[in-house]
């Protein structure tokens, strides 16, 4: 890489690239993504006990404290480093962040979904518009039906415990098959990386339409799972 073969700014020695391994001395933060900055490919299959190791040393290596008594730019530098290396290992240590950041390093625009987007639509007492996955759609039907039910209970003061007992099995439902896309998104992973392994165009497309879909439905199931909650009174 690059960064790993420029030189130290204090040492002049060949350096590596967030700390000179001659001097020890920290380096300037190069521009380079997540992945980049742990020296790692771009790829979503990752070793996360070698990621918490490397995190470990480069925390040692970079922190601030360490350097206090150093110029002042090897400080910046320090702090920089420092914030840059917990932002990457926040992102690439947990699975579905990491798999969204390598979306948006792709270029992939995500359905908006995010918690404050809809919670923002439901205050303004508009159902927020999400496509509804073609395999739930019998599911959500039913289960609109009954939440909208156990709504009007809510307000009349009446009890339904036979349809309360129905959500709680929907709720669970629903939960079982959230927990099965990280199965689903294990797949996905796996041809991307391979995808990147041979340069195919199609394959790595393909492998990124995918891991937007599962995405979708992810937070769909668990808009739809709050919305029990919420229902149930939880
Ligand atoms: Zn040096």
């Amino acid at each position: 890489m690059a960064i790993e073969t420029s030189s130290c700014w204090s040492c002049g020695d060949m350096r590596a690239a967030h700390f000179c391994h001659a001097c020890g001395k920290v380096q300037p933060p190069a521009p380079v993504d997540y992945f980049a900055f742990f020296g790692m490919p771009r790829k979503l299959n990752v070793d996360v006990a070698s990621l918490e190791r490397e995190f470990y040393e480069l925390s040692r290596k970079l922190h601030p404290d360490l350097n206090a008594r150093a110029d002042k730019r090897e400080q910046e530098w320090s702090l920089e480093q420092s914030s840059l290396l917990n932002d990457a290992y926040r992102t690439l240590k947990d699975p579905i962040k990491r798999t969204q950041y390598l979306l948006g390093l792709e270029g992939v625009e995500l359905e908006e979904q995010s918690k404050s987007a809809t919670e923002k639509a439901r205050a303004a007492g508009e159902v927020k518009k999400q496509i509804v996955p073609p395999d739930l759609l019998e599911e959500v039907f039913e289960l609109n039906i009954q939440l909208e039910e156990a709504r009007m209970n809510k307000k009349m003061g009446e009890d339904d415990p036979a349809l309360l007992r129905d959500l709680e099995g929907h709720k669970a439902a629903f939960e079982q098959k959230y927990e099965a896309l990280s199965q689903e998104l294990k797949g996905h992973w796996d041809e991307w990386d391979q995808a990147v392994d041979t340069e195919n165009q199609q394959e790595r497309r393909r492998a990124l339409d995918g891991m937007v879909d599962l995405l979708n439905r992810r937070s769909y199931i668990r808009n739809l799972v709050r919305d029990v909650n919420e229902a149930l009174g939880n």
